[in-house]
């Protein structure tokens, strides 16, 4: 038998190409640094309650995509209308914006609002902040972007590149038919027909990891090999191959190819010793148990304003109502931040301004409907564009690339800004390709 492809990562993109492969006929190893597989998509469960990474929810326009997360879920799969909002001036809005929001604005913001229609848009389009103005208008970018961007990265928007609104806030819409309006567009909607609903597809059962679990089986099932718990501490380096991998408990194994959906900068590392000036958000969810239904209806809720400590809360039971068990519901809160700061190495220390948040922005009513409250560090859920990124990740991977059986998949390995659907376009075209095929695909799709 000959070398294995070893694809490391078990997120949605590595167990969407080792999926593809074993149905190949191919040996492969997946090799996952956590004990469970699923990456971003893995979740915790405390109290019977499943709690995801923050909202996951499947979105495709790709008839391909959607077709194979059918196929994955087979029958444990729910269409659901997605009811989504965000937070400002002290009440909640659906997201993306509709008509009724005008209404329920300040006077003078929408005022001001209004005059966007009438403002000039610079060509330019080189930052983050330019992006914003340009697309939403520069009363949605002083009142709300800007502090979302500083809150959610930690950035001001003129330090962050373009990219990051092409790809991540655009996404964060996801359905093509509703684009985020800016103000004026929201003006300008109240005279055109109401839209059919935004939908997703989501697990009936077991929340999105079971998407991934059912992946696990399916590989496996085919004679895949999957290791968890593992991570890559050297990568052996012939001429232009890679040529062997040793795991951190010490196995040694033969490639015939490298796969890697894990952080770039952990690879170049490997390889080179050396480091790239690439950072990644990571976040730390407080997974809270309260003992009544939810207050709000949403599925998920942006916070952008700082009356608010977190960036954005999501709703188990508005995602699956198997996700709660009868007595106990739960809400996830996202709070990013940066590996070995203060927060992430002190997590409990901001559950006291998590309760009293909760409370402001009507969650809970009272500290005593909340039971408990689970912290979970995540590390890595966000590549960061800097203004400089491109040139960065052009240099490392161009070096990257000389390695001719070397792969970069997914969102870690490619830092692309990508959703669940997108990891699992870029593994089944990979597949379909096949690893032999030198036009091997990267992040350029976002150059
Ligand atoms: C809060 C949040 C909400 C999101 N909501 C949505 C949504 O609603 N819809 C949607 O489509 N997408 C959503 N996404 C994005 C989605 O989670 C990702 O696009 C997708 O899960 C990425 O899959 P991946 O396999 O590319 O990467 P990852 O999930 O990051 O997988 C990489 C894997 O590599 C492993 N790993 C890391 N280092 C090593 C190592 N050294 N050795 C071995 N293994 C290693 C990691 O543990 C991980 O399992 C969301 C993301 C976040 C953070």
């Amino acid at each position: 038998m000959g070398s294995p492809v070893v694809i490391i990562g078990a997120g949605v993109a590595g167990l969407t190409l080792a999926h593809q492969l074993v149905e190949q006929g191919a040996d492969v190893l997946l090799v996952e640094k956590e004990h469970q597989v699923g990456g971003l998509a893995r979740n915790f469960i405390y109290r019977n309650i499943v709690f995801d990474i923050g909202p996951h929810r499947f979105h495709t326009d790709d008839p391909e995509v959607d077709a194979y997360i059918r196929r994955v879920l087979g029958e444990n799969i729910l269409t659901i209308n997605r009811n989504s909002k965000v937070w400002f001036y002290g009440r909640y809005h659906a997201w993306p914006l509709r008509a009724g929001t005008i209404f329920r604005l300040p006077l003078r913001i929408m005022a001001r609002g209004s005059l966007d229609i009438f403002r000039i848009r610079s060509p330019q389009m080189h930052t983050f902040r330019d992006f914003v103005v340009s697309r939403y208008g520069r009363t949605l970018y002083e009142h709300f972007f800007r502090n979302y961007t500083i809150k959610f990265i930690g950035y001001e928007p003129s330090e962050l590149h373009a990219d990051w609104g092409r790809v991540g806030l655009d996404r964060a819409v996801i359905d093509k038919r509703y684009q985020v309006w800016s103000l004026s567009k929201v003006l300008i909607s109240l005279f055109s027909a109401p839209k059919a609903p935004m939908q997703f597809l989501y697990p009936k059962k077991g929340g999105v990891a079971a998407f991934c679990q059912a992946q696990r089986e399916h590989i496996e099932q085919r004679g895949g090999n999957v290791l968890t718990g593992l991570t890559v501490s050297n990568i052996r380096l012939e001429g232009n191959r890679a040529v062997e991998a040793t795991l951190s408990d010490g196995r040694s194994v033969p490639l015939s190819h490298l796969v890697w959906s894990a952080p770039i900068t952990e690879l170049y590392r490997l390889c080179y010793g050396d480091s790239l000036d690439l950072e990644y958000l990571s976040s730390v969810i407080y997974n809270v148990i309260i003992d009544h239904t939810p207050l709000q209806d949403f599925q998920w809720c942006y916070f952008g304003t700082d009356d608010i400590l977190f960036n954005r809360v999501s709703i188990p039971l508005h995602f699956s109502p198997y996700n709660v068990p009868e007595k106990g519901h739960g809400i996830c809160v996202e709070l990013s931040t940066k590996m070995g700061n203060f927060m992430w190495k002190n997590p409990q220390f901001k559950i006291d301004r998590i309760i009293q948040h909760l409370i402001a922005g009507r969650l809970v009513l009272d500290e005593r409907e909340i039971l408990d409250i689970f912290p979970e560090k995540i590390e890595y859920t966000y590549p960061i564009y800097k203004v400089n990124y491109r040139e960065e990740l052009k240099k490392g991977m161009g070096r990257l690339q000389q390695i001719s059986n070397l792969h970069l998949l997914g969102r870690c390995g490619a830092f692309w800004y990508n959703n669940m659907d997108h990891s699992i376009a870029m593994a089944l075209e990979m597949a379909k390709k096949g690893l032999e095929d030198p036009r091997r695909i990267e992040a350029t799709t976002i150059f």
